[in-house]
């Protein structure tokens, strides 16, 4: 791989700046972090506390990104449990802890990433507190929400939903942050307080300033960054590494066509704060980092509250249930837009049925006194629903879901009139999702080609990389800024901890 020489304006991420093009250093730091959000934070803190000096460049007006859009719910637990899950009755063993976290990294869970951070959880949860962010030790039982009540502890994934709890203990795991009464979300808050702690300890942070370009040697050793700022292209050096901090690209079209075509059916519900254009990710294969599970979205729906829903089914066009409706809605949503054809429909009665929020955009479709009824108005091939729903109330009059295996406290039947098929079609119904893949690397985000050889100088944390979440179907909340916060610090120490490339650089 060669970085070629080029002209000042054709800087862009997808083309590293040769260290011969760079005519001077304009500014100097040890490490250089790209993005102010809640990795981008969390590196500062692990580089700065590590003794290196940080400059950081976030190219929006304010700290915070999509980070700050967040409900601040991070994913905690193993070693016993957390204050809030023992208060509350709720062991959480390190190997229950990890088996869940390896199903909830998909196919393809990276064992050393999940090891570290089920170790460490406990660890984390106290040093988010030392910087500054308070959690209570309430608990919030039942299926909710983002409730922004300032309770603490919840049930934020699979873990009582088959086949998640035949393989790990079921354990709230979700834990807020005590933001009633901030300004913002628990997200918000997450990054106020981390960013106030990376400032205090010396980061040198520059708004309004886009990251355009990595700087690299002729054997890609990363020296720096070209940025825009003020009007003007500079050139900061650093000593030590780059950390690209600069979230996934859920805004960037032309990567959503290339790596997960699927998801531009439902481009008006991309969730971001403006700059997820995938240039972190960009940056870092133009000096040959691979990327990885590009294709994977998180992706959800407000399918509850109210949590009446999760009593009815779900089923395609063709009739056929296909998940168990108790599991966590982002993987409802993935197996959703995974189906044949286009159309999908909660089935509800008259006992279970509630007026979804208006948020969800879920219609009523069709409403008639048998289900035969609703069928022929849904436009069902005559049986297929009927069918379904014969079966499933047979079984649920048992306790029984032999197909999905839904829990028995949500298994209902479904014989009251009137009946109804609520519309929940991909592309029509709210389906918001951003991107879980990103470049590949260690647990301490050293970034890897495609061999696995890390890349001198170049470090990645957060949805730039594809980190502890990268199965759409898997994902738990709370997995997200679980890994930020974590891998962002520990990236930080080790760029900090790297040796300078001073006897490469001018
Ligand atoms: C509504 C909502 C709720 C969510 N709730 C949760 C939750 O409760 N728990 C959870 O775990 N996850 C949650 N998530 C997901 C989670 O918030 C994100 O995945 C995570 O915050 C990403 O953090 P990040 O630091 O990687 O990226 P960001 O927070 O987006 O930070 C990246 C920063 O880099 C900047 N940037 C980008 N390119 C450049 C460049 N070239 N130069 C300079 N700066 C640049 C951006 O402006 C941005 O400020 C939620 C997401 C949304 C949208």
């Amino acid at each position: 791989m060669s970085i070629q020489p080029h002209a000042e304006s054709t800087y862009t991420p997808s083309h590293a700046c040769a260290l011969s093009d760079v005519p001077q250093w304009d500014l100097e730091a040890d490490v250089v972090v790209v993005g102010y959000g809640a990795a981008g934070a969390a590196a500062a803190i692990g580089a700065a506390s590590a003794g290196a000096s940080v400059t950081l460049f976030e190219v929006a007006s304010g700290r915070g990104g999509t980070s700050a859009m967040a409900g601040g719910d991070i994913y905690l637990g193993g070693n016993g449990g957390t204050s809030a899950q023992r208060e509350n009755g709720f062991e959480d063993d390190t190997e229950d802890f990890y088996r869940y976290m390896m199903m909830a990294g998909g196919p393809d869970a990276d064992a050393a990433r999940v090891r570290f951070y089920a170790e460490n959880a406990l660890d984390h949860h106290r040093w988010l507190q030392e910087q500054g962010i308070p959690y209570r030790t309430t608990h919030l039982p039942g299926k909710v929400m983002a409730p922004g009540t300032g309770d603490c502890l919840i049930w934020s994934g699979n873990e009582a939903a088959w086949p998640f709890r035949e393989r790990a203990k079921p354990c709230p795991r979700g834990h807020l942050p005590d933001a009633a009464g901030a300004l913002g979300g628990g997200g918000r808050m997450i990054v106020d307080r981390l960013g106030d702690r990376a400032e205090a300890l010396g980061t040198d942070v520059h708004f309004d300033a886009r990251v355009l370009a990595l700087v690299a040697d002729e054997e890609r050793r990363i020296h720096g960054v070209v940025v825009r700022s003020e009007g003007q292209t500079r050139f900061a050096r650093a000593r030590r590494g780059v950390i690209l901090c600069s979230g996934g690209f859920v805004l960037n079209e032309d990567m959503l066509r290339l790596h997960a075509p699927q998801s531009l059916r439902l481009a008006d519900d991309a969730l971001s704060a403006g700059h997820d254009d995938g240039s972190g990710i960009l940056m870092g294969q133009s000096v040959g980092g691979a990327a990885i599970h590009m294709d994977e979205l998180f992706v959800t729906l407000a399918f509850y509250p109210p949590s009446s829903n999760v009593k009815g089914i779900l089923v395609n066009e063709r009739g056929q249930r296909f998940v168990n409706e108790d599991a966590y809605p982002g993987r409802i949503a993935a197996q959703c837009t995974r189906q044949i054809g286009n159309r999908i429909f909660l089935l509800a009665d008259h006992a279970t049925f509630e007026q979804p929020s208006e948020l969800s955009r879920m219609e009523v479709a069709a409403v008639g006194g048998t289900w035969a009824e609703v069928e022929r108005e849904a436009g069902f091939v005559e049986g297929t629903l009927v069918h379904t729903v014969e079966v499933f109330n047979r079984h649920a009059a048992r306790g029984e879901d032999p197909l999905f295996h839904k829990a028995e406290e949500w298994l209902a039947v479904l014989d009251e009139p009137p009946f109804a098929a609520v519309a929940m079609h991909p592309g029509e119904a709210f389906y918001p999702f951003f991107t879980l893949g990103g470049l590949r690397t260690r647990p301490t985000g050293e970034v890897l080609d495609l061999e696995g050889e890390p890349i001198a100088g170049l470090y990645a944390a957060g949805r730039a990389c594809s980190g502890l979440p990268r199965s759409a179907e898997f994902y738990s909340s709370g997995m997200s800024l679980g890994d930020c916060t974590l891998f962002g610090r520990l990236a930080g120490h080790t760029a900090a901890g790297a040796a300078a490339n001073g006897e490469n650089a001018r």
